[in-house]
């Protein structure tokens, strides 16, 4: 569905992605785990056309998607949960999730995805009205997802869900996150420091150092594998 080849990415002179290959599966869930600082963000925002690369592909269903811009990215179905949440503050959450659906035209399956995130997150619908600044973190977390499901992507980025998050909240993102993945066969693309969680939702991983893929196989090999627990499993 999604890969890319040898794909290079700058700011300035800072060379942050050094020949980046990755391959992602109709209907899996992968991640990328990786240090502070690795280059996980970096490959997303390559993906979604934010940072293009300087050299390499991204292709998306076959088709070359590296050099567009952002949002005709995501009207082909590629949408990216950024790092941080980055919500409207003073927009309600409903008008949070009307912001994730305005480039569609079709307003009966808008309705229809609608009341879908607000059964899948009961507490977005209990405050249809307040604003999102004012939403807890685990809430604005939970608004940033479902502004992007309202954009109908059949390929979610996201980008570190558990930062700042309590433990019992991030237990129910995760979740979540396996629920749209089965319920809508949407194609997931994890970006994570706690590897741990993120090897245990995902099928399979990559890992990053230094801006490059150092390391991929199945969650289960990379769990077990003495590199990654001493390095990102803290485990020892
Ligand atoms: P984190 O988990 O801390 O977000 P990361 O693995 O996502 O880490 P990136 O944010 O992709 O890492 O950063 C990769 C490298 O690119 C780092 O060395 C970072 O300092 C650098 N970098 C990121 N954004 C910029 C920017 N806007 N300008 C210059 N350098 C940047």
């Amino acid at each position: 569905m999604l890969e890319l080849v040898n794909v290079n990415t700058y700011y300035g002179n800072i060379h942050a992605l050094k020949d980046v290959s990755i391959k992602v599966e109709q209907g899996e869930i992968i991640t990328l785990i990786g240090a502070n600082g690795a280059g996980k963000t970096t490959t997303l925002m390559s993906i979604s056309g934010i940072v293009p690369p300087r050299s390499g592909e991204v292709l998306f269903e076959g088709k070359p998607i590296q050099g567009m811009p952002p949002h005709e990215i995501v009207s082909m179905g590629l949408c990216q949960v950024p790092e941080g949440r980055r919500i409207f503050p003073l927009l309600t959450v409903s008008e949070n999730l009307d912001m994730g659906a305005f480039l569609r035209k079709d307003s009966a399956q808008v309705k229809q995805d609608l009341d879908y995130v607000y059964e899948l997150f009961p507490r977005l619908s209990e405050r249809r009205t307040q604003q999102g600044g004012t939403l807890s973190g685990g809430e604005q977390q939970m608004l940033a997802i479902s502004r992007a499901l309202m954009a109908r992507p059949r390929l979610l980025l996201l980008d570190e869900p558990s930062l700042g998050l309590a433990p019992i909240i991030v237990k129910q993102i995760f979740q979540i996150i396996r629920k749209i993945n089965e319920e809508n066969q949407t194609t997931i693309f994890l970006v994570e420091q706690n590897a741990n969680l993120a090897l245990q939702v995902a099928a399979r991983g990559y890992v990053m150092e230094t801006g490059r893929v150092t390391m991929t196989d199945s969650s289960d090999n990379l769990l077990a594998n003495e590199e990654v627990k001493n390095a990102y499993l803290g485990m020892g």
